[in-house]
């Protein structure tokens, strides 16, 4: 195949996805239930506090309410504890995001463990990662929902199609492999350990890559007419951002392609604010019953 691939644009698909919520956060208002996101930031890292600052924002634009807990860098576990149980005890707040990374010190397995699983908007709880395993999600992690939101809007048909996901974390590639299997995709899932990496991509339909290295995934390795969601977000040396794949590369054998940015990124903000509200609808039926 030659040409030029599509382009997958989260950010036009994002804002759609953003108006959704908003219309929805104005039904939970209208029964009385302001939606509304704690949001627990530690210490002072600077990337930590522009995420924080950009969910802040587009949840204000959606009329979710945050409350910020701004805590300083030698917060203790105990401490956080005691703050969560606060927060989960509170009837007012649907969703609860403790931005990741957490100072070394802290116990952050013991943290995630802490938070109500109905409050777990990110989806990162045992209990959540459990239920989407059964297939009965109820929180699903917002970056592989994203993708699966990406994917749908290409009207990528999954089932039957060879999937390859690259990346295991708990927070991306372990959840996503998840969801494409439940699409009835094939599923092969790569890590730093796989042998012949770009054998794996040759044969593969659709290629989701979560690895956090620039440029890692040759285009040269794409199998022609494949879809591609780059998940990776890594600042260049020169300032910019580039994904993990070779995007310039890519571009002639990809069907379609997430670009970085403005791909994968932006879904994953207005997913946690669908997730959010999700939680707020469902105390807005409590309300009601
Ligand atoms: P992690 O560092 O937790 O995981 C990276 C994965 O890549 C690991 O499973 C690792 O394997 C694998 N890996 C490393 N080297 C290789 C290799 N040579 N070949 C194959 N696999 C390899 O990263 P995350 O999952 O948290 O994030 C991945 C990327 O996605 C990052 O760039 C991050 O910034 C970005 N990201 C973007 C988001 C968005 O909203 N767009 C949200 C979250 C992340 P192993 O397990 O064996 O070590």
């Amino acid at each position: 195949m030659s040409g030029q691939a599509a382009k997958i644009d989260g950010k036009a698909l994002s804002k759609e996805l953003l108006r959704e919520v908003k219309g929805r956060s104005a039904a939970c208002v209208e029964k009385g239930v302001i939606p509304c996101l704690a949001v627990v930031l530690v210490g002072e890292d600077p990337a930590s506090a522009i995420y924080v600052r950009n969910k802040g924002r587009r949840a204000a634009e959606c009329g979710i309410e945050t409350r910020d807990h701004r805590l300083p860098a030698t917060t203790t576990t105990e401490q956080l504890l005691s703050l969560l149980a606060e927060l989960n005890a509170d009837p007012t707040v649907d969703g609860i995001l403790v931005q990741l990374p957490l100072p070394e010190a802290v116990d952050s397995e013991a943290i995630l463990l802490a938070i109500d699983p109905r409050k777990d908007v990110d989806g990162f709880h045992p209990d959540n990662l459990g239920l989407l395993m059964l297939g009965k999600p109820r929180f699903v992690a917002c970056t592989p929902q994203g993708c699966m939101r990406l994917l749908e809007s290409a009207g990528v048909e999954l089932s039957g199609k060879r999937a390859l996901v690259v990346g295991r974390s708990t927070i991306v590639g372990k959840p996503m492999a998840q969801l494409l299997l439940q699409a009835n995709a094939t599923v092969t899932i790569a890590h730093s350990r796989t042998l012949d990496l770009p054998g794996l991509v040759a044969q593969s339909e659709v290629v989701v890559a979560a690895v956090g290295r620039p440029n890692f995934i040759r285009g040269e390795w794409i199998r022609p007419g494949a879809v591609i969601i780059d998940v990776g977000i890594n600042r260049l040396e020169n300032g910019k951002l580039a994904g993990d794949v070779d995007h310039a590369g890519a571009l002639s054998r990809a069907s379609a392609i997430t670009p970085v940015p403005g791909g994968v990124g932006p879904m994953t903000i207005a997913c946690l604010l669908s997730n959010c509200v999700d939680a707020a609808e469902r105390r807005a039926a409590g309300a009601a019953s």
